[in-house]
C-alpha cells in the first residue's frame, strides 16, 4: 500500500517534468531553467502551483495572474504518466535486476508519454528522446529479466532496419516519404526495452489502429489529401509498444 502511494506520487513528478520536456524540448530550450512561466503574461508560477494535478485544480485551470486558461493536457500528462507508473509497478524484492528492469519500463513509459504528445505538437521525436533513450537501454539491457541482452540489441537492430527498409521501398513506391526518421530510430528504442514481442506488437497495432483513425479523420475531413501529412505515427507507436508492455499480445501469436 505505502509502495503504491509512493509509485504513485513518484509518477506525478515524472508526469511535471514530462510536461516541461514536452513543452521545451521541441524548442530547444532548457528543461531545467527556468522555473515555469504562464505562456500568456509570463508571470512565475509560484511553487505550489506546480504541485502535479493539485496544482492546476488550486489554480481552477486559469493564470493566477491574468486568469488566461491552463492547458488541461498538464494535469492528463500527470494522472496519465501517474497510473502507467502504478499500472507496471511490481512489487517485488529489491535486487538488481528487479529495480533496473522496473526503472527501464518507467522509463520506457516516460520517452512513450513525452514522445506521443511532441510528435502530435510538432510532427517529429527529437533525437534527444529516441536515441538518447536507446543508448540507455542498450546499457541496461542486461538487467532486463523479461528478456536478456542479446536478444534486446537483435530486436532493436532488426526493428530499426525493418522500418527503415519499409521506408526506402515506401518511397521508391509511391514517390512519397511516409515513415519520418524519428519513427524509424523510435523503433530501434522499442526493440531495446521490450524486445521482438515489442517490435512487432507496434507495427501490427499501431498499422490498423493509424489506419482506423486515418479513415476515421478522412471521413470527417473529406479530404483524403491533407491527411497522408497529417497523423504523427509515433503516438501510434507507442500505443502498440504500451500494449505489448501490459498484456504481451506477441505471446498469442507465438507457439
Ligand atoms: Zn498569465
Amino acid at each position: 500500500m505505502l509502495n503504491s502511494s509512493l509509485v504513485i506520487l513518484f509518477g506525478l513528478i515524472i508526469g511535471s517534468f514530462l510536461n516541461v520536456v514536452i513543452h521545451r524540448l521541441p524548442l530547444d530550450q532548457s528543461i531545467v531553467r527556468p522555473a515555469s512561466r504562464c505562456p500568456s503574461c509570463g508571470t512565475g508560477l509560484k511553487w505550489f502551483h506546480n504541485v502535479p494535478l493539485l496544482g492546476y485544480l488550486l489554480l481552477r485551470g486559469k493564470c493566477a495572474s491574468c486568469k488566461s486558461p491552463i492547458s488541461w493536457r498538464y494535469p492528463l500528462v500527470e494522472f496519465l504518466t501517474a497510473f502507467l507508473f502504478w499500472a507496471s509497478f511490481r512489487d517485488l524484492p529489491l535486487g538488481a535486476f528487479e529495480v533496473i528492469s522496473q526503472f527501464r519500463i518507467w522509463l520506457f513509459i516516460a520517452l512513450g508519454v513525452a514522445i506521443t504528445f511532441i510528435d502530435l505538437d510538432h510532427r517529429i521525436i527529437p533525437d534527444e528522446l529516441s536515441l538518447g533513450g536507446w543508448a540507455v537501454g542498450a546499457l541496461t539491457a542486461y538487467w532486463d529479466f523479461r528478456s536478456g541482452l542479446v536478444p534486446l540489441l537483435a530486436a532493436s537492430v532488426v526493428g530499426f532496419g525493418f522500418f527503415y527498409l519499409f521506408a526506402l521501398a515506401y518511397e521508391k513506391v509511391t514517390d512519397r516519404s511516409g515513415l519520418g526518421g524519428g519513427d524509424i530510430k523510435f523503433m530501434g528504442t522499442i526493440g531495446v526495452f521490450l524486445g521482438f514481442g515489442g517490435i512487432w506488437a507496434s507495427i501490427m497495432i499501431s498499422s490498423i489502429v493509424g489506419s482506423l483513425v486515418g479513415i476515421a479523420i478522412a471521413k470527417l475531413n473529406r479530404s483524403e489529401h491533407a491527411l497522408r501529412t497529417a497523423i504523427p505515427y509515433g503516438p501510434f507507436l507507442v500505443l502498440g509498444a504500451l500494449v505489448e508492455l501490459f498484456f504481451e499480445v506477441s505471446r498469442w501469436i507465438s507457439p
